[in-house]
C-alpha cells in the first residue's frame, strides 16, 4: 500500500499561502510583486508553460509583465530587454522561458539577469549561495523544481535526517540543486548519472529517490527498496496504443504501476512535481520581492 503525494493539491496549499502573504504585503507597502516573463519564438510547449505560469502568478496577485518576442531576435537585443527589466523597479522577478533559438547562448542570457531577480535561481551567483548556506534558507532564490520535490519530501512528515537519498540526473537546473537541498536536510546523498555503474543497486539502498533523467520508466519496481520514498521529476511523451489508436501520454522516469507496489509514497505524472514548480516560482518571485523591500 502506498501514499500517493499529490503535487496538485500541495501546490495548490503553497499558491493559497502566497496569495494570502502578498494580498497582505499590498496593503501594507500599496505594490504587489512583479514577474517578467521573457518569451523568445513560438517554440509549442514553452507557449503552454509561459501561459500557465502567467495565469497561476496573476491568481496569487503577482503582476506580470510580458515580453514575448519574435524568433528572429538578435543575442544582444535579448541582452538589452533583460538589462531594462534588470532596471525596472516594478520588476522583481525575471523569468526567460528556456529553451531559447539555437543562435543564443543560453548561459550567457541567464547571467545577465541580476541575481537578486533571479526568479529561477539558475544565476551563479544563486547556485554559490545555495552551496555555501548551512541550511535552506528563507530567502534564497533556489531553483523551482528541486524545491517542490522537497517541500512534497517535508509534506509527508518524516525526519530526513541520516536517510540515503539517491538523485538520478546531474543536471544543474534538477540533478545538483536537489542533491544540494538533500544535503542541507542531513541526508547522506548519492547522485547517479549516466556513467554510474551498477545502478539498480545503488538505487536499491535508497530511503528516497528523487528521479530526474529524462528516460520513459527507467526505474523499475525491483530497483525500490521497501518503503522508500519515490520523487519522479521525469516529464516523457510517449506514444500508447489505447483502443487501437496512437495516442500521446505524459510518464515519469519512473514505472509507476511497479515501483508504487514498493514505496511508501511516490508522485504521479502528470500531477505530481510538475505543478511545484510553477507554485516555487512565485514563491521566487515573493521572495525577491520581499528582499528588496525589507532588507
Ligand atoms: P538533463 O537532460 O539535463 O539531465 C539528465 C540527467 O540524467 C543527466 O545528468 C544524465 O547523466 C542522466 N542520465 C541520462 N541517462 C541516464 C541513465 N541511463 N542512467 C542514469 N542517468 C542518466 O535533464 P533535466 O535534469 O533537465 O530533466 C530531467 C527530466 O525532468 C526530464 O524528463 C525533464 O523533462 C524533467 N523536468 C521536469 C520538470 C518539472 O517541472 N516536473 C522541470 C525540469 C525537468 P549525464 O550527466 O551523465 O549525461
Amino acid at each position: 500500500m502506498h501514499n500517493l503525494i499529490d503535487g496538485k493539491i500541495i501546490s495548490k496549499n503553497l499558491r493559497d499561502k502566497l496569495k494570502n502573504e502578498i494580498d497582505n504585503l499590498k496593503v501594507k507597502l500599496e505594490k504587489a510583486p512583479g514577474l517578467a516573463v521573457v518569451q523568445v519564438g513560438n517554440v509549442a510547449a514553452s507557449s503552454v508553460y509561459v501561459k500557465a505560469k502567467t495565469k497561476s502568478a496573476t491568481e496569487v496577485g503577482i503582476e506580470v509583465i510580458d515580453h514575448h518576442l519574435p524568433e528572429e531576435t538578435t543575442q544582444e537585443e535579448l541582452l538589452k530587454v533583460v538589462d531594462k527589466l534588470n532596471l525596472q523597479s516594478n520588476v522583481n522577478g525575471i523569468l526567460v522561458q528556456l529553451p531559447l533559438p539555437k543562435h543564443i547562448n543560453e548561459q550567457i542570457v541567464l547571467d545577465s539577469i541580476h541575481p537578486d531577480k533571479d526568479a529561477d535561481g539558475f544565476h551563479p551567483v544563486n547556485v554559490g549561495k545555495l552551496s555555501i548556506a548551512s541550511h535552506n534558507d528563507e530567502n534564497l532564490l533556489i531553483p523551482c523544481t528541486p524545491y517542490g520535490c522537497l517541500i512534497m519530501l517535508k509534506e509527508l512528515g518524516i525526519d530526513l535526517t541520516g536517510k540515503n537519498a539517491v538523485v538520478i540526473g546531474r543536471s544543474n537546473i534538477v540533478g545538483k540543486p536537489m542533491a544540494q537541498l538533500l544535503l542541507k536536510e542531513s541526508c547522506t546523498v548519492t547522485i547517479a548519472h549516466s556513467k554510474t555503474n551498477n545502478i539498480r543497486d545503488v538505487c536499491k539502498k535508497a530511503d528516497i529517490i528523487v528521479a530526474a533523467v529524462g528516460k520513459p520508466k527507467m526505474v523499475k519496481g525491483d530497483w525500490i527498496k521497501k518503503d522508500a520514498i519515490v520523487i519522479d521529476v521525469g516529464i516523457n511523451r510517449v506514444e500508447v496504443e489505447i483502443e487501437g489508436e496512437l495516442k500521446n501520454k505524459l510518464v515519469g522516469d519512473v514505472d509507476f504501476d511497479e515501483a508504487s507496489k514498493h514505496a511508501l509514497a511516490i508522485t504521479p505524472v502528470p500531477g505530481g512535481v510538475g505543478p511545484m514548480t510553477i507554485a516555487c516560482l512565485l514563491r521566487n518571485t515573493t521572495i525577491a520581492f520581499k528582499n528588496k523591500e525589507f532588507v
